[in-house]
């Protein structure tokens, strides 16, 4: 069966992966030039620790991540104001956790496939017509060409998505914040291993030191804005960021200076099917948990593997596999998408007082019993994946 997969970031590789090991035939389609390495930081644990480690990609994971030693909240003069170490989360995950550029963690998922599945770099999807027994599929440079199922692995904007079940609009719930990342070289003061934030109410700015003397900046703050033109970000950015202290000052001019900032709308996807006749969507194309989560790679990850594994079980029967693929997970995700979205308060409280109780809060974290009983339960995957192993 020759299967269509659109976007070469973690699902789309991942799945790639498992269609080749069950003898299918995936080919790729990524707009992008190539994979890129950079972007912002994600902790990686879970599923998606336990589907790597099945993928023998554990220990470049590993070697590539970060052991980060403590997360620390700090005032507009830089003096710590809460935080906790970062310990007490990688207990709570059994040991099993790090934290990685997430470019780095697609590559790596990449070089898994990579010259084994064909991929179709700067390339996307104009549109898909079903003919008998399969897909025609056009594309925006490639000529047209048949696929038996074609895929959504393109993340939050989707392009499949919008083609087969309608408009962002129609499945996208905004929660309220925006969200921006960059990355530059040389900045100083350099925290090695410290991820180090400060928040003003609706409004959080953080760094964290990378290896080769590069640091990665995360902004997230309260807003709707929906401009896609750079300059409207970057002066956005500037409008959030200009009078809250600490650093600012020094980071908006570290953004002026950088070539590549990703900007988006903290946004989940939740859609009352994910697949529909020969389509299916895996990852935040399906069911975006949002940043808050702090596993979205984990849960697209685990998508990927549970949709690959039906499809061989049911011996390609795509009405089969895609139904127990819902089956599998819908319920599962649907309750980490609710528990992240009460994540918000925590990244950037409303008000000052929330802001108060979240610093507190976060000293508590320190003690294991009370870190098992604020988050215990979010680290947790209540879910055992099918074992399609032959
Ligand atoms: C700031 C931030 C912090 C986060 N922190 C964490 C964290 O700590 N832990 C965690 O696990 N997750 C985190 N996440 C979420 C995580 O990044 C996503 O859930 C995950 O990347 C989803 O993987 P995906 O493969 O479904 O989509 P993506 O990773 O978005 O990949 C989609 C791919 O499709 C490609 N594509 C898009 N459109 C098209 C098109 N039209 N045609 C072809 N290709 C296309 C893209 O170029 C990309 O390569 C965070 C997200 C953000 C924004």
């Amino acid at each position: 069966m020759k299967i269509l997969v659109s976007g070469a970031g973690i699902a789309g590789p991942t799945l790639a992966y498992w269609l080749l090991r069950y003898g299918f035939e995936p080919v790729l389609v990524e707009q992008a030039p190539g994979i890129r390495d950079t972007g912002y930081i994600v902790d990686f644990w879970g599923l998606g620790y336990d589907i790597a480690e099945r993928m023998g990609s554990l220990g470049q994971v590993l070697d590539r991540g970060y052991r980060v030693r403590e997360v620390r909240f700090v005032d507009a003069q830089g003096a710590k104001a809460g935080g906790f170490p970062a310990e007490v989360i990688r207990r709570l995950a059994g040991g099993r956790f790090t934290s990685l550029p997430r470019g780095e963690l697609s590559r790596i998922l990449y070089e898994t496939i990579a010259g084994k599945v064909e991929t179709l770099f700067s390339d996307t999807i104009a549109g898909f017509e079903p003919r008998e027994g399969g897909v025609r599929v056009r594309f925006a440079r490639e000529k047209p060409r048949d696929f038996d199922l074609v895929i959504g692995a393109d993340g939050l904007h989707s392009v499949v998505r919008r083609i087969a079940f309608g408009p962002d609009g129609m499945f996208e719930k905004h929660l309220g914040y925006s969200v921006a990342a960059f990355e530059t070289k040389g900045y100083e003061p350099h925290d090695e291993l410290v991820y180090v934030g400060h928040t003003v109410p609706g409004r959080q700015v953080a760094r964290f030191a990378l290896r080769d003397d590069r640091t990665v900046f995360f902004f997230m703050f309260r807003d709707d804005f929906r401009g896609s033109d750079e300059r409207g970000q970057r002066a956005a950015l500037h409008r959030a960021f200009g009078d809250v202290g600490w650093e600012c000052p020094q980071i908006l001019a570290a953004m002026d200076r950088c070539d590549t900032l990703y900007f988006d709308r903290v946004s989940q996807i939740r859609m009352p099917r994910w697949t529909k006749g020969r389509v299916a969507l895996v990852g935040d194309a399906a069911f975006c948990v949002s940043l808050l989560a702090g596993e979205g790679t984990g849960l697209a990850m685990a998508a990927a593997y549970v949709l690959a594994g039906e499809l061989d079980r049911a011996a390609g029967d795509h009405g089969t596999a895609f139904a127990r693929y819902e089956q599998c997970l819908r319920d599962f995700i649907g309750a980490k998408q609710i528990s992240a979205e009460r994540f918000a308060s925590w990244f950037a409280p409303r008000t000052e007082v929330g802001l108060l109780v979240r610093n507190i809060t976060s000293r508590l974290l320190a003690f294991s019993p009370l870190a098992e009983l604020l988050i215990g339960s979010s680290l947790r995957d209540d879910i055992v994946l099918p074992d399609y192993e032959p």
